[in-house]
């Protein structure tokens, strides 16, 4: 595992400033998007195409994408609800698309007010969308399965619940899945356990990535299981920034900083310098007075002595 590289997606930006009743200003989030690529951070969902009424933080999307998709190296990432959202995205010109589908249908009825097959009817619009682009314009389309291990209204959810989305998604055309644990319900062997179902259905290299919560204190425990089952991606978010606003209770993704630093301690590379890191926490303080910022890395420190192999 040591020297392997791990690719960090930082959500904030979306996951984050969602969740909260702050609005952040237009020149902060592109402040805030910009020190963080400084750092090292090579992929940021930097928004979310959806109704300005719905989420009024994310009514600046496409501008932030287009100012984004000025930054070399980065990969611009958004989500998107709906066709209609995918068809916004690819208007500003980002990089990749996720359209998220709830493993719990009551909960897709809650969140996007779809059917699992009303979904999927989306994604084939997508899809269909995206294959009439020139290869070379064509962002990369995931589909999120949100509350795959668990959700606040149907409690569990089956695995195979999961499985069998994953495969209808990969079928209607997705380049790949990926998957949320939305409620922080997940932990470490039911991790392992569903990564390894969903690769056996749908190939290894269709499931790269996770976004996991730290809502009962296992985000990073769940980060280290899917480490030891291959996983390479990891979503977080700048001091914990923000949740799941859908699924009550359900707070704190993992904290981008404190996953550097573990990654890192650990000879992993994940290209981000801490140092830098640690003082893109200034744009947030200033930008959203009253809101809590989180982290244990932040709050204690690096250790004495502890040299970034990789910085
Ligand atoms: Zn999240």
């Amino acid at each position: 595992m040591t020297g392997q590289h791990i690719l960090i997606s930082e959500v904030g930006p979306r996951d984050g400033l969602q969740s909260i009743k702050s609005i952040m200003p237009l020149a902060a989030k592109k402040a805030w998007i910009e020190a963080e690529a400084a750092a090292g951070v090579t992929e940021i969902e930097v928004g979310s195409f959806v109704p300005a009424k719905l989420l009024p933080q994310l009514a600046n999307t496409a501008e932030v994408v287009r100012h984004a998709r000025t930054i070399p190296g980065l990969t611009v990432a958004v989500l998107v609800p709906n066709l209609k959202g995918a068809e916004a995205a690819v208007a500003a010109g980002a990089h990749k698309i996720t359209i998220p589908l709830s493993a719990s249908e009551t909960h897709s009825l809650k969140n996007v007010r779809r059917t699992h097959a009303e979904m999927l009817d989306e994604v084939r619009g997508i899809v269909a969308l995206l294959r009439g682009l020139p290869v070379a314009e064509r962002p990369k389309f995931e589909g999120g399965l949100s509350t795959a291990f668990g959700c606040t209204i149907e409690g569990v959810v089956p695995a195979d619940k999961v499985v069998a989305l994953a495969a209808a998604l990969m079928h209607a055309g997705c380049d790949e899945v990926g998957l949320s644990d939305t409620t922080g319900y997940a932990n470490p062997a039911q991790v392992k356990d569903l990564v390894r179902r969903v690769r056996a259905a749908v190939g290894e290299h269709a499931l790269s990535g996770l976004h996991l919560h730290n809502t009962r204190g296992l985000g990073l425990a769940n980060v280290l299981a899917g480490l030891e089952v291959g996983i390479s991606t990891f979503d977080s978010s700048l001091a914990g920034l923000g949740g799941c606003p859908f699924a009550p209770g359900a707070s704190g993704n993992i904290v981008t900083e404190d996953l550097v630093f573990m990654l890192e301690a650990m000879g992993l590379q994940t290209g981000i310098k801490l140092e830098k890191l640690l003082a893109v926490r200034r744009i947030l303080r200033d930008a959203l007075r009253g809101e809590e910022l989180y982290g244990f890395t932040p709050d204690a420190g690096l250790p004495l002595g502890f040299i970034q192999e990789s910085a």
